[in-house]
């Protein structure tokens, strides 16, 4: 099973994505994670995404859509893939429809998570992941059951993406309704758009996308 996760920066993709990625043995792509390990790396094009990513804007189609070409070819994919944060923008659907097409692949859902603007300043706002095992928590949402402690690992080292101050956020929401909200209308027309009410909590949005998908096989 394929499918894209949409939505807007702090929206729960990333929350979700991980649920479903135990849930039905389909791989997580995040191609945030993906730039951001590039950054640590000290590559070219994490040279590249650095400052892209710090005023908030997106990195050019061409070099995003040839690192997702390569990763759906990973034997962790084999199952399937849960996209993250890809495509943001109509080009970057249309290659990968091709790129699909080419693959005999094809795409079983497009999952809108619909979120408002205002909660989306207040998730993004208190994010937080562990250092160490990457799981993701927020200060008020979803805090650490023992204050300062990782729950999966016991780490008490935690990180705040450098993108998720104020003035960034205005950016990423801006380029989110100019360049990636158009793919609403394209999937719609496809047939394979449909929407859960991301407001709601956590479990609650798991339970619809699993209402969307059906039981694992
Ligand atoms: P995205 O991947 O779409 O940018 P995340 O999954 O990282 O979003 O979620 C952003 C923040 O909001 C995280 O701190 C997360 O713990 C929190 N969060 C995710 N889903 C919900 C929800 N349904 N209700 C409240 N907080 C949430
Ligand atoms: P969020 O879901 O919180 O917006 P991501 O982790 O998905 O954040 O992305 C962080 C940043 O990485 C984006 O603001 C953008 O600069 C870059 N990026 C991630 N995915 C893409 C993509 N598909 N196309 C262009 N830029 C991307
Ligand atoms: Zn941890």
């Amino acid at each position: 099973m394929n499918l894209i996760l949409l939505g807007p920066p702090g929206a729960g993709k990333g929350t979700q994505a991980k649920r479903l990625e135990e849930r039905y043995g389909i791989a997580q792509i995040s191609t945030g994670d993906m730039l951001r390990a590039e950054v640590r790396s000290g590559s070219e094009i994490g040279l590249q995404a650095k400052g892209i990513m710090e005023r908030g804007e997106l990195m050019p189609d061409a070099i995003i859509t040839a690192m997702l070409a390569l990763r759906v070819s990973k034997p962790d994919c084999a199952r399937g893939f849960i996209l993250d944060g890809f495509p943001r923008t109509t080009p970057q659907a249309e290659a990968l429809d091709i790129m699909l097409r080419e693959k005999g692949l094809q795409l079983d859902h497009v999952i809108e998570l619909k979120v408002d603007d205002s909660a989306l300043v207040e998730r993004i706002a208190g994010r937080f992941t562990c250092a160490k095992c990457g799981e993701g928590y927020h200060d008020s949402f979803k805090a650490p059951k023992v204050k300062g402690v990782c729950d999966v690992c016991g780490s008490t080292e935690f990180n705040r993406r450098a993108d998720d101050k104020a003035e960034t956020v205005a950016a990423r929401l801006e380029a989110y309704h100019r360049q990636t909200a158009p793919l609403l209308p394209y999937y719609a027309a496809q047939g394979k758009l449909q929407g859960v009410d991301g407001m709601a909590s956590m479990s609650e949005v798991a339970i619809q996308i699993e209402a969307i998908l059906g039981v694992p096989d």
